[in-house]
């Protein structure tokens, strides 16, 4: 049965009393229910996964097939908690070292054989994900968890690759992860009220609140976000006006932290270009079509922070 409403019901929700600090517990392992949670993919959003379990007293196990993937993500990781514990007293106690040492970096899938949940953030594309969700259920423990946090495949199809859809669920957050405390929290046809409510609990223990919605490719937030940022792509491709200027019109007239294209740039420009054309076969609308400037800065290694220089330069 689907929820008549998205309203997570025993599972954190909006307004929830939030007990530990997304952006500085450092809580031991005994104090936490999920003491292991394996992540897959350590890219731009895998890491910041990995880095608030980490702060927040879980241990984990972080999955990557390309080693220097995870050695980014070690040394990513690394200098975001050296500097974290600059401003955060509860950390200065601790080396940041130690909390590194909660991680472990693999390109083992065997090695999640025994944790309870496991946060998928691998490349968005349909066939890569498949796979990944086809390893996950034969490798996994029959009662393990898979949250996916994807930002716009439906996590109904992604359960559907496994045999094991009730225990999926979507879980979108946001970068950074750290500095993001609510996360959109999907529930997919078959999710059930248990999957729910595990997934709630621990995005309490990591500091977070939910927003609950239900299942649509692009759920709310991609959905809305992608096309403001495609369109303002389009608006530049026209030479209606430059990247400064579309993303301070935004920023000084609507009150937004960040523009759509200083957003593109901090998400991945071939993440923006993938979710649009995930968007584009799901609904088969052309609102979707990838502007073919998005395309071209992709195919030219363009993509944005992760590669120092998008809309913006981050030299
Ligand atoms: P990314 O390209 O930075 O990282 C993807 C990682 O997945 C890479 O390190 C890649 O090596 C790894 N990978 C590919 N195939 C794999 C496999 N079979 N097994 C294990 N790892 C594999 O992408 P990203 O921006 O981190 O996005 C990852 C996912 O998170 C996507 O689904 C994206 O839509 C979603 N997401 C991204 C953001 C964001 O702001 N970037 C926010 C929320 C959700």
């Amino acid at each position: 049965m689907r929820s008549g409403d998205g309203v997570l019901r025993g599972a954190a929700s909006p307004g929830d009393d939030m007990s530990a600090s997304a952006t500085g517990s450092t809580a031991t392992s005994d104090a936490v229910t999920f003491s292991t949670v394996g992540v897959v993919g350590a890219g731009a959003i895998g890491c910041g996964v990995a880095e608030t379990l980490a702060r927040t007293g879980h241990r984990v196990v972080l999955i990557d097939i390309a080693s220097d993937s995870l050695d980014r993500a070690r040394t990513e990781i690394a200098k975001n908690l050296k500097f974290a514990a600059l401003f955060d007293p509860a950390m200065r106690d601790m080396m940041h070292s130690q909390l590194v040492d909660r991680i472990e970096f693999t390109t083992q899938y065997e090695r999640l054989g025994l944790v309870d949940l496991v946060i998928e953030n691998a490349t968005e594309s349909w066939p890569v994900k498949e796979a990944i969700y086809q390893t996950l259920d034969r490798i996994c423990r029959e009662d393990c968890i898979i949250a996916a946090n994807t930002s716009a495949i439906s996590v109904t199809r992604l359960a559907g690759a496994t045999r094991r859809p009730s225990r999926v669920i979507g879980v979108h957050f946001m970068n950074p992860v750290a500095q993001k405390m609510t996360v959109e929290v999907i529930r997919g046809w078959h999710s059930s009220d248990a999957t729910l409510e595990a997934a709630g609990r621990l995005l309490r223990e990591m500091g977070k609140r939910a927003i609950i919605v239900k299942d649509m490719p692009g759920f709310v937030s991609s959905r809305v976000l992608m096309v403001t940022i495609n369109e303002a792509i389009f608006v530049v491709q026209d030479d209606v006006a430059g990247p400064a200027d579309v993303d301070r019109l935004f920023v000084e007239c609507f009150g937004h932290k960040m523009g759509p294209l200083a957003t593109a740039d901090l998400i991945g420009l071939d993440t923006v270009l993938r979710s649009l054309e995930v968007l584009y076969e799901s609904y088969n609308d052309s609102k979707y079509r990838p502007c073919p400037l998005l395309k071209q800065m992709v195919a030219a290694g363009v993509l944005g922070r992760k590669s120092r220089r998008g809309f913006f330069d981050y030299q």
